[in-house]
């Protein structure tokens, strides 16, 4: 098996763009915002919500604008 040749990006990444991951735990259904990590996985495993040490699940993983210049919006993606 062999890799197809990968297009070097390393010089020309888009910098202001951020990526999320949006957890939810299934048990009281609180969803946390936080940095995309190496590894999550959209219905992955997250970790165990802090406010009733219930399972949670990763529900959507999205990238953005970073938008830390014009300040933070309040509002999530559909
Ligand atoms: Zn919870």
């Amino acid at each position: 098996m062999s890799l197809p040749p990968f297009p070097s990006t390393s010089g020309d990444k888009p910098a202001d763009l951020h990526v999320y991951t949006i957890e939810q735990c299934q048990n009281c259904s609180q969803k946390t915002k936080r940095d995309f990590k190496v590894g999550d996985l959209v219905m992955g495993e997250a970790g165990i919500c802090e406010k009733c040490q219930g399972k949670k699940t990763i529900i959507s993983i999205y990238g953005e604008k970073d938008l830390t210049k014009t300040g933070r919006r309040g509002l999530w993606p559909r």
